[in-house]
């Protein structure tokens, strides 16, 4: 349809065609106007009954909302119109007949639950609000892989079927491949540690990761998006550099180019984080959590820091912070201790601020070390025994971190619950669509 004019685009004087669905029909007696929406907005069509052929009219007045139709007619401004402009058609062709019977409203007039928005997205996605969020999801990509760039990253893509998980356990989906056993990655931990240590030495990877989490929150997916960064030749503290970097350029990226998906969205305080984020330590923390009396009993050294915790936390500091210098054996085996206190990990975490939205950290890099490691976490060394050798060839030190992409718009927009930032979640109910 190469002569289609969009919605947006359609001025007074022009002879369109526009394309696109009917999203309402308003019929006054005498006079009915049809409304077109598209990618780009909605146009009014006018229907004056007497003046015109009766054939048009009944074409463009009694089609089924949500049919695909094709407009012809000259553009006429129009000051009661929607958007000021109306078009007098000439000849209106219906290209896709929608069922009368909708599973949802796509004008948003009627609410729909979320199991049912999800089973009918394409429907969904027609209303501007959902749609906002994906078109903001796709800034948030993209704006992230400029600023990878900036940071002379260079972008790879890693296996997702593989013969052992990052660390093991119960989170691992198990496949069968060729009759042999094998498991959807949890992580391109391994694979982009590789990386570094190849010719490429800094690199990114935005890809799924898969988690057979059994609980059910309103911020997990067994299928999640990972945006992954991981360097040679710098340490934890520059990681966290990196990562606010990438964090503050998607809410740029977002402020300067999603006006309209904010507006849509009802954000008009949408703000990029100004100050650099606050580094706490584990042990600040949990100190300040204690001090919030939020928690019935006292945190002490070596806890985790509970959801409750971390939203007592969140509120008290009010935007985006870190927490570094985890004990050493709440942090994954991979993450480098501090070489003067063993007990003190590197690792640290981005919260955003009420949940989790990154984690990150020095790497071990000494093969002796990094084997024990293994040992220690109950894991066969030799299992990985193809990521473990490789340390044995020069393996630079190295930091870097995972932002969960959803977690990312989750939090950015303020969305209720994960699923509202993925197409088609997957969770324990949902395996389709
Ligand atoms: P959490 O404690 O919140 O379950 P995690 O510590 O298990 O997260 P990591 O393994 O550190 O997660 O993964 C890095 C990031 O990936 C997390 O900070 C989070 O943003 C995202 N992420 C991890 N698991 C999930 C999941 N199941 N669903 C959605 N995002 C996830
Ligand atoms: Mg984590």
């Amino acid at each position: 349809m190469n002569d289609r004019t969009t919605t947006a685009s359609a001025e007074p004087g022009d002879d369109v065609t526009v394309a696109g669905w009917a999203h309402e029909i308003r019929d006054l007696g005498g006079i009915a106007f049809l409304i077109v929406r598209d990618k780009t907005g909605k146009i009014q069509v006018k229907f004056e009954k007497d003046a015109m052929d009766d054939e048009l009219v009944e074409t463009g007045t009694e089609v089924a909302r949500e049919s695909v139709v094709s407009v012809t007619g000259a553009v006429e401004e129009e000051e009661r119109a929607p958007t000021g402009v109306e078009i007098v058609p000439d000849s209106v062709e219906v290209i896709a007949p929608a069922d009368p019977e909708l599973p949802l409203d796509p004008s948003g007039k009627v609410d729909a639950e979320l199991p049912t928005r999800l089973d009918n997205r394409t429907l969904d996605l027609r209303r501007e609000e959902a749609k906002a969020i994906f078109e903001i999801r796709a800034e948030v990509l993209r704006s992230a892989r400029e600023a990878f760039r900036e940071l002379g990253s260079t972008e790879i893509t890693t296996p997702k079927i593989v013969a052992t998980g990052t660390e093991g356990g119960t989170e691992l989906f198990p496949i069968t491949y060729f009759g042999q056993e094998a498991f959807m990655n949890q992580s391109p931990q391994l694979f982009k540690q590789l990386m570094v240590g190849s010719g490429l030495e800094r690199v990114f990877e935005i890809g799924p990761i898969f988690r057979a989490e059994e609980h059910n929150t309103p911020r997990h997916l067994n299928e999640a998006t990972s945006i992954d960064f991981e360097s040679a030749f710098i340490d934890h503290e520059e990681a966290m550099d990196a990562c606010e970097q990438v964090v503050r350029a998607a809410y740029e990226g977002v402020a300067a180019n999603c006006a309209d998906q904010l507006d849509t969205l009802g954000y008009d305080d949408f703000e990029v984080p100004d100050e650099a984020f606050p580094r706490l330590t584990y042990e600040e923390a949990i100190e300040r959590i204690n001090a919030t009396g939020e928690l019935d009993t006292q945190l002490v050294w070596g806890d985790d820091l509970p959801t409750e915790g971390e939203k007592a936390l969140g509120t008290d500091v009010g935007g985006h912070y870190f927490v570094t210098d985890w004990p050493s054996e709440i942090k994954p085996f991979y993450i480098k201790d501090y070489d003067d206190e063993t007990e003190l990990s590197t690792g640290f975490d981005l919260m955003a601020p009420n949940m989790e939205l990154v984690s990150g950290g020095q790497r071990e890099h000494r093969y002796d070390q990094l084997v024990e490691g293994f040992e220690a976490q109950g894991l066969d060394p030799e299992a990985f025994d193809y990521y473990t050798k490789m340390f044995r060839y020069g393996m630079p030190p190295h930091a870097g971190w995972a932002i969960g992409g959803e977690r990312l718009v989750m939090t950015m927009l303020d969305l209720p619950n994960i699923r509202e930032a993925v197409l088609f979640p997957r969770d324990r109910q949902r395996l389709s669509p």
